[in-house]
């Protein structure tokens, strides 16, 4: 087989069937499920005992871009994967947010230029990344910092980076990313499906801003927009995307919640006794019932003392 028959053979494979890549790290396994999603384009899904965040690889004629480079525990499926999709260097890095599920694989490609707000290249720099608390090595730091709205031209596609209506929503150094011709945006940690979200109220987050920025991307987005989640499903379901009508059910699931424990709250119930009731109403035990994810309870406290937060303020 010429080397180029054989290349269409395996990114044929590649569609068909999700690659599925076994990694061994410290005792603790990752694998990697992709989809392709446009020519070159592909949403990567790790599976690894600490969560599965999502990646996005677009393969442009002389390297790949990434969108969030994944967990260092992924970091061995994920070169992989790249060598099997054209084997090419990476050669820009952009990240949604600075959580290390999202952004730990910066030290894997120290050699991409990474971009970033300003505002998450301190966050990344000062070491307060979720999961290590440790700060990214100096050398995988985001190199191109701004505080605005960036267009990259980049595998023949128009790429926004876009900085939300509201700073202050899942972290304060929040970017999206839209592929304009694909009508793809990675949504970072704003779209969990049916699952409750963490709203990172130590390092800058809101719950008023993070529901802006969920009814920004509704308002702001062509409907038929493919919405890529930041962590997707687990297996053995398979990988989905979002539609704009479902992130905008899941904005309005999250506010009938939301009312609902403001209506606790002023009715002087208190946290301890909410957060514990046995008989909460639905969506609360549903979505707070799947693993891995945001118990019901947790999303009361979260909510709780934003509420109170706000009420004091
Ligand atoms: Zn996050």
């Amino acid at each position: 087989m010429s080397l180029k028959v054989h290349r269409i053979v395996l990114l044929l494979l590649l569609v068909a069937l999700p690659v599925s890549v076994p990694a061994e790290d410290g005792g603790m396994k990752a694998t990697l499920d992709s989809l392709e999603l446009g020519d070159g384009l592909f949403l990567l899904r790790s599976d690894s005992p600490i969560g599965n965040p999502s990646t996005v690889a677009l393969r442009g004629d002389d390297g790949f871009l990434l969108v969030d480079p994944n967990l260092l525990l992924a970091a061995q499926p994920l070169k992989a994967f790249l060598r099997s999709a054209g084997d090419l260097p990476v050669r820009y890095i952009a990240t949604t947010h600075f959580h290390g599920d999202h952004t730990e694989g910066l030290e894997v490609f120290p050699d991409a230029v990474s971009l970033a707000p300003v505002r998450q290249r301190e966050r990344l720099a000062t070491g307060q990344v979720v999961l290590g608390e440790r700060p990214i090595e100096a050398a995988a730091l985001p190199d191109l910092v701004f505080d605005q709205d960036v267009t990259l031209r980049f595998a023949g596609r128009t790429i926004d980076l876009l900085l939300p209506p509201n700073r202050s929503g899942h972290t304060d150094g929040d970017l999206f990313i839209y592929l304009r011709e694909d009508r793809v945006l990675c949504a970072g940690d704003y779209v969990f499906f049916d699952k409750f979200p963490i709203v990172d109220l130590q390092n800058g987050g809101s719950l008023d801003g993070f529901l802006e920025n969920l009814r920004w991307i509704v308002d702001r987005f062509p409907p038929d927009t493919r919405v890529v989640p930041g962590h997707g499903t687990f297996k053995p379901a398979e990988i989905r995307i979002a539609t704009i009508a479902e992130v905008r059910a899941y904005a309005e699931t999250l506010e009938r919640t939301i009312d609902w424990i403001r209506g606790e709250l002023e009715r002087g119930v208190d946290l301890e006794t909410l957060a514990t009731r046995d008989d909460l109403p639905e969506p609360l035990p549903t979505m707070g019932a799947r693993p891995r994810y945001l118990s019901a309870e947790r999303w009361i406290r979260q909510v709780y003392r934003a509420l109170a937060a706000e009420n004091a303020g």
